[in-house]
């Protein structure tokens, strides 16, 4: 899809979008606080079959939009109106919307691809992108992507420090985070060395970090193509690194349903990869992190798989609990096998991964099992 894109004050965007179409129906879900003014296919005038209220896990209430009767070819529409949700900053400085303010079609039929055209002078950069001076404006392109998001960070070079080593790039907002920029910038490399001796693999090009300046609608960080955006910057310099080197272990711990409790899977072996990390480098820290992740036991034992199907409320926790049992039964040694099974794991499904381990040890298959019960 072609998403042209102006930004407005007071955290409002406008948009003009082109998407194609192979048959007569298609289905999109979008924010719903963004109002499209009309719908064209070919040109020609089409009101939806339906827009009803729709919920997308991780997004902020949307609206689903259905068509019926359509000729293939495009449908184009703009729509404008103020973003919410996650990870979002709208300020001169950055300026910064994604997946997680659901501010493009996505879900059902949408397509991932994704062609932006932002029309922005060369005060601001946009990260990823690539300035085009006959029509002033920015343009980024994104597809095949391990995790789709068409994810817009635009920033005021003026007021962006960048610190960069072999790595990794950090881009930040705001001087104070400098000095602990700097401690992190270096011992972001010894993850990546850590994990490239651990998986047997580098986790891939350099990452660029930006630090989100202090916003309170950001939980933790996310992870996209070779970039990491974090929002937690108040915590200090070692749980930062551990926040990342969580992230980062998502290249390794990544595939499986992300809406579905066997989003275990992900969580559990991502941050047990920077656990690892931690127990080695500062153990002191890994003694505070499992005691506060048995200040977070909810009752649920050591449930994967408390809500069905869905995906539970504590699925950061329940699956890492887990496996502090079964590190202190079996040591080290057991978490890196279940870290590297999961890593080679080819259907990323429960089902397979409890297959593949129990190839290595029938009592840890047997722990796990008895877990997602
Ligand atoms: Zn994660």
């Amino acid at each position: 899809m072609r998403l042209e894109v102006q930004i407005l004050p007071k955290k409002q965007i406008e948009v003009c979008c082109k998407l194609a179409v192979h048959s007569s129906e298609y289905c999109f879900a979008m924010l719903d606080s963004l109002h499209v003014c009309s719908f064209f296919n070919n040109g020609r005038r089409i009101d939806p079959i339906l827009v009803e209220a729709c919920r997308l896990h991780f997004r902020p209430p949307m609206k689903k939009y259905a068509f019926s009767g359509l000729q293939p070819g495009e449908l184009t529409f703009c729509y404008t109106g103020e973003l919410k949700g996650f990870f979002l900053f709208m300020q001169d400085a950055l300026c910064h919307f994604s997946f997680y303010n659901a501010w493009y079609p996505m879900g059902f039929d949408a397509e991932e691809s994704y062609e932006v055209v932002i029309r922005q002078d060369q005060s601001k950069t946009l990260l990823n992108g690539v300035y085009e001076q006959a029509s002033s404006s920015w343009r980024y392109c994104a597809e095949n992507q391990a995790f789709s998001d068409c994810n817009i960070l635009l920033y005021d070079p003026q007021h962006c420090t960048c610190i960069e080593n072999d790595a990794v790039c950090m881009l930040f907002f705001d001087k104070q985070f400098q000095s602990m920029a700097s401690t992190i910038a270096d011992s972001y490399m010894a993850v990546v060395q850590f994990y490239s001796k651990l998986y047997a693999r580098s986790p891939g090009a350099r990452h660029t970090i930006v630090f989100l300046p202090q916003g309170k609608n950001c939980p933790g960080a996310y992870i996209r193509e070779n970039m990491i955006v974090l929002g937690e910057t108040y915590q200090d310099a070692r749980r930062i690194l551990h926040l990342l080197a969580h992230e980062l272990g998502h290249t390794y711990a990544a595939g499986a349903d992300t809406e579905s409790w066997e989003d275990w899977l992900n969580e559990t072996h991502a941050e047990w990869s920077a656990l690892l990390y931690t127990l080695e480098t500062a153990p002191e820290l890994f003694e505070i992190l499992i005691s506060e992740l048995r200040a977070c036991e909810d009752g649920n034992g050591f449930s994967l798989r408390p809500n069905g199907d869905d995906r539970p409320q504590n699925v950061h926790t329940c699956g890492t609990r887990l496996y502090y049992d079964i590190y202190q039964q079996y040591g080290c040694d057991a978490i890196k096998m279940l870290l590297r099974t999961y890593a080679q794991l080819k259907t990323k499904k429960t089902a397979c991964f409890l297959k593949a381990v129990l190839e290595k040890s029938t009592e840890i298959a047997a722990i796990i099992g008895t877990a997602c019960k």
